[in-house]
Order: C-alpha cells, then sequence, then structure tokens
C-alpha cells in the first residue's frame, strides 16, 4: 500500500488567527509522488508542477496539496473533519496507485478559468436570481469558487441547455467538481 500511516497535525490558517477553520497537514512514511501524474488525470487537479512533484486540487470547498511526503488540506471544520478527508484521500491514492496501468498519467496544470469566458455561456439578464446584481458579479464569483453553477436558476432552464452543458465542460474540463447530474437536470 502506498499511503498507509500518516501523522496529522492541526494549524491554524497563517495571517488570520480568529478563523473559523483550520488547516491540517499529513506527514506520510512513504514518498507517494509516483502516483502524482495518475491522480492529476484521476482528480482533474488545479495545478501540478512534475518537476518540483506538487500536486494541487480542489475538492469539496478545500485546497489539497500533495508533496512527496506531506498533504495539506485547507478549510476544515475540525481534527475529526481533517481525519474524515484524509481517510478519503488516502482511499483514492491507494486505489489510483493500483490502477495506474489503467490511467493515462497527466503532467499538464489546468487552464485557468477568467470570469469573461464564464460570462460567455450565463443567461445575461442580470436578473439577480442567484444573488448577484449582475451576470458577471456572478462569474466573478465562480470563477473563485464562491458561487455555485446552480445559483443560476435560469441556466437549468431547457432553453439553456447547451449554454448550461459547454459551460460545465469547461468548468469540469479546468478542475472545478461538476456532479453529473448537472448535465442532465432541467429545472422545468
Ligand atoms: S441568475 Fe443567472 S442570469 Fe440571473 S443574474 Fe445570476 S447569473 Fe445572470
Amino acid at each position: 500500500m502506498l499511503l498507509n500511516e500518516y501523522q496529522l497535525r492541526i494549524v491554524l490558517p497563517e495571517c488570520n488567527f480568529s478563523a473559523q477553520t483550520v488547516n491540517a497537514i499529513a506527514t506520510v512514511s512513504k514518498d507517494i509522488s509516483p502516483v502524482f501524474p495518475y491522480l492529476n488525470a484521476v482528480l482533474k487537479g488545479f495545478q501540478y508542477n512534475d518537476q518540483e512533484k506538487i500536486l494541487t486540487i480542489k475538492r469539496k470547498g478545500h485546497l489539497i496539496t500533495f508533496r512527496p511526503r506531506e498533504i495539506a488540506i485547507t478549510k476544515l471544520e475540525d481534527e475529526k473533519e481533517a481525519r474524515e478527508v484524509m481517510e478519503e484521500l488516502r482511499q483514492i491514492v491507494n486505489e489510483t496507485d493500483q490502477n495506474r496501468e489503467h490511467i493515462k498519467p497527466d503532467y499538464n496544470s489546468r487552464k485557468e478559468l477568467k470570469s469573461s469566458e464564464i460570462l460567455k455561456f450565463l443567461p445575461k439578464t442580470n436578473c439577480k436570481e442567484c444573488g448577484e446584481q449582475t451576470c458577471f458579479a456572478f462569474s466573478y464569483k465562480l470563477v473563485r469558487r464562491e458561487s455555485d453553477i446552480t445559483k443560476c436558476t435560469l441556466l437549468f432552464l431547457e432553453q439553456h441547455q447547451e449554454k448550461r452543458k459547454s459551460l460545465l465542460s469547461l468548468l469540469q474540463g479546468s478542475g472545478y467538481e461538476v456532479p453529473e447530474e448537472h448535465f442532465k437536470s432541467d429545472s422545468n
């Protein structure tokens, strides 16, 4: 098993000691970097530096950085959540490692999205249903993962199905988590 034992430390986020969340750093007993290009393919990593052996992903609201002997996780409620996330990561790392011969390694970083690219696929009515004043403001928040695509309810109407699928593919290709049901559902 590639990732077996680890030691977990809970740390406060830098420069924000009043933060409601904590970070965690797991020091792992073996060098796990050989699996990084495969993990990058499976998890659609946000950034990958093959030379430095650093893989960063965004998952369930956490920024997760893998280094050869360390995994850092941000925005955790407490140690209990840190342990749950680490257990999930341990399973993913080990399953990916066991399936390496069936996975095409990916040595690339994802393309960083711009608000203007997202805006092209929004209904552009500035209807404020998403809670933002304009579609552009929504696209700005979306690109920073501060909002959720489902808040634009208009986009989930049948008439915007093509735009929605294009936008979801764009988000997915850039390392955003997009549940498969979003590709199908229509709100009417
Ligand atoms: S709900 Fe959609 S269409 Fe309406 S303002 Fe927000 S992003 Fe624009």
